[in-house]
């Protein structure tokens, strides 16, 4: 299958990648289109002037969701469970979602496979597949076989009754603390997937370095980074982010693991441009360079 590049302006296809004995897979959920204005809203309006094909059609920012899974020969790790069933419209974004174990079935995986959900936080477009929940019956894990993974500081404000802005719904958050396996920074968590733990998106979000047998790595940043342009601008902040100062700190950080030797980056929300590196422009400003990936899959729930 040949690798392509995709369009920042598009939602995301179902792209795959290997990194030596990794296959990387996006399990996309599906769509959603972020209104720039107020997700976004740090950013000037000359950005968008000067950028027309960071933007849809209609003006607004394509972010897909879904899953990021990591094969190694019998091995299945999935960073995140993107948003789960829904068609709405939001403050934030029209949202068309709920794709991901169709996805997963035609990728020849059942839920069952999963060995590991390691969650970058506990934002809704990020859990939403953890749990299903049927009328009457308590919560059941989606991925049965599965450890489930958050960073301990992560966990901590709703451990004491808080559900900070862009928090998954307490049908998700519930069943996730009676369960779930919670780690520190810099810790292996699976083979060869190192955390990244830096608090500013949320309390306690995960960046997750993955490296192949060769040393060849792929750190899948989550919400670090909403779209690339926040890689050269980073103290453009996104709505939800509950600490700007550590975000600032989170992304300086999470820059440097990029510019490392061998690594690319994987950005659930950065169009159909999810694979990228880190290079730098003529001011010597990181930019994303997307990598090519290819297609195995259409756009799931695409709009119109
Ligand atoms: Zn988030």
């Amino acid at each position: 299958m040949t690798a392509t590049l995709g369009r920042l302006s598009d939602q995301s296809a179902v792209r795959t990648r290997q990194l030596d004995d990794l296959t990387l897979t996006y399990v996309v959920d599906g769509s959603m289109a972020m209104n720039k204005e107020e997700f976004l809203a740090s950013i000037p309006a000359s950005y968008w002037a000067d950028h027309p094909d960071a933007v849809t059609a209609d003006g607004r920012v394509a972010m897909s969701c879904g899953g990021l899974l990591v094969q190694r020969g019998d091995h299945h790790v999935l960073i995140d469970a993107g948003y789960g069933p829904a068609r709405e419209t939001t403050p934030w974004a029209e949202i068309n979602c709920g794709a991901m174990l169709e996805t997963l079935a035609a990728l020849g995986h059942t839920p069952a496979d999963i060995d590991v959900l390691a969650l970058t936080h506990l934002h809704v477009d990020h859990t939403g597949w953890a749990f299903i929940t049927n009328p009457g019956q308590p919560p059941q894990q989606t991925f049965p076989n599965a450890s489930y993974l958050v960073s301990a500081e992560e966990l901590a404000p709703h451990e004491h009754g808080i559900n900070p802005p862009g928090s998954s719904p307490l049908e998700q958050i519930e069943p996730l603390e009676k369960i779930c396996t919670t780690f520190a920074d810099a810790e292996e968590v699976a083979p060869g997937i190192v955390t990244v733990v830096t608090p500013g998106h949320s309390a306690g979000h995960t960046s997750y370095v993955v490296t192949s047998a060769r040393g060849r790595r792929v750190v899948a940043f989550g919400d670090a980074f909403h779209i690339p342009a926040q890689l050269t601008n980073p103290g453009w902040n996104s709505a939800p982010d509950v600490d700007t100062e550590r975000v600032l700190i989170a992304r300086a950080r999470i820059t440097a693991e990029l510019e490392q030797p061998d690594t690319i980056g994987f950005g659930f929300h950065f169009g159909d441009q999810a694979f990228g590196r880190i290079t730098r422009d003529d001011a010597r400003m990181p930019t994303w360079t997307p990598v090519p990936a290819a297609a195995v899959m259409p756009t799931p729930r695409p709009f119109g």
